[in-house]
């Protein structure tokens, strides 16, 4: 293993070659903003948010995507680089709906977090804004591309799954918005239902439709759980407000777990305190269903009856 030493905020760090600057500072226990970036997925370096200046570099570089090399010395809250995510958060703010009161995501959004942490209130910038109608169609989701700020997160996690890849980029410039197939509503599109996108997305633009105004993220404790009903072994998040299990949610997409809805019904049947009835598709429609089909559990129920008759 080849190691490097490079400084970063006048401290020495000891990285893996190939290392990113943004994995080398947090292993040297310093936080490099991010909005694109996650853990699970191919840094591709898009929100400029986690920009650091590099002794000697002409322009200030993306730390995710920019790997370390011997004797770099790397300033992360330098005045250019504040300067210039200032000005990123004031872009993003400048078509971005100011509803952080009824927001679901408040207290749990990284546009917020940032805008607060580098004193952002508002944008300069005039213009226009985009106005999307907020696609609810689907039972489970909440889809409001005006909170969007075309991160790219929710694309790469869904194609994570191949026979997924349900979103995509459409349309181009100022109209540049994320959207299934054909631009059609969530319900419409393959969308399988299972949330990888909601977990990923670091704003209020994906949301799940069972926990919208049922308690603020502050007031939510979480609880993980282990799903049993497959191999992959997915982890879900029990909400707790109070004592209550006000609803189920995904979490930790990677590791390409399938995070599906089955077993997040399952968990919600078995833990939420008021489980809403289960919806699937049938007919290209969403209907409700009983709990044994939304689980795939009704032929294990007919063999039951039928050998409780013998
Ligand atoms: S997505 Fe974040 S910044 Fe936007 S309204 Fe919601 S909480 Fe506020
Ligand atoms: S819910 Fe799942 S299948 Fe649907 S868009 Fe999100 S990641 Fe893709
Ligand atoms: S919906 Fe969320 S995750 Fe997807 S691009 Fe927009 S902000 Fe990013």
């Amino acid at each position: 293993m080849v190691l490097v030493k490079l400084t970063i905020n006048g401290k020495e760090v000891e990285v893996q070659e190939g290392t990113s600057i943004l994995k080398a500072a947090e292993q040297a226990g310093v936080d490099i903003p991010r909005l694109c970036y996650d853990d699970s997925l191919e840094p591709v370096g898009a929100c400029r948010l986690c920009i650091v200046e590099v002794k000697g570099a002409r322009n200030l570089v993306p730390s995710c995507v920019t790997a370390v090399s011997p004797g770099m010395v790397v300033e992360t809250e330098s005045p250019k680089v504040i300067k210039s995510r200032r000005m990123t958060l004031d872009l993003l703010l400048s078509n971005h709906p100011l509803e952080c009161l009824t927001c679901d995501k408040n207290g749990d959004c990284r546009l917020q977090d940032y805008a607060y942490l580098y004193d952002v209130k508002h944008s300069s910038f005039e213009g226009e804004k985009n106005n999307y109608t907020i696609d609810d169609s689907n039972p489970y989701i909440i889809r409001d591309m005006n909170k969007c700020i075309l991160c790219g997160k929710c694309v790469r996690t869904c194609a994570q799954v191949k026979e997924r890849q349900v979103i995509n980029f459409a349309n181009r410039g100022f109209n540049t918005k994320i959207a299934p197939a054909m631009d059609t509503l969530l319900a419409e599109s393959a969308c399988v239902s299972c949330a990888r996108c909601l977990v990923v997305c670091p704003v209020g633009a994906l949301t799940y439709k069972n926990l919208a105004g049922k308690g603020r993220t502050y007031e939510i404790k979480k609880e993980q759980v282990t799903c049993f009903f497959c191999d992959a072994g997915c982890q879900f998040d029990l909400n707790y407000k109070g004592d209550n299990v006000i609803g189920v949610t995904a979490r930790a997409p990677g590791e390409g777990r399938p995070l599906c809805l089955k077993g997040r019904l399952g968990m919600e049947l078995l833990y939420s305190d008021h489980p809403q009835p289960p919806m699937l598709k049938k007919d290209d429609k969403f209907v409700e269903v009983s709990w044994a089909e939304a689980l795939g559990l009704e032929s294990v129920l007919d063999k039951l009856m039928e050998q409780e008759k013998k």
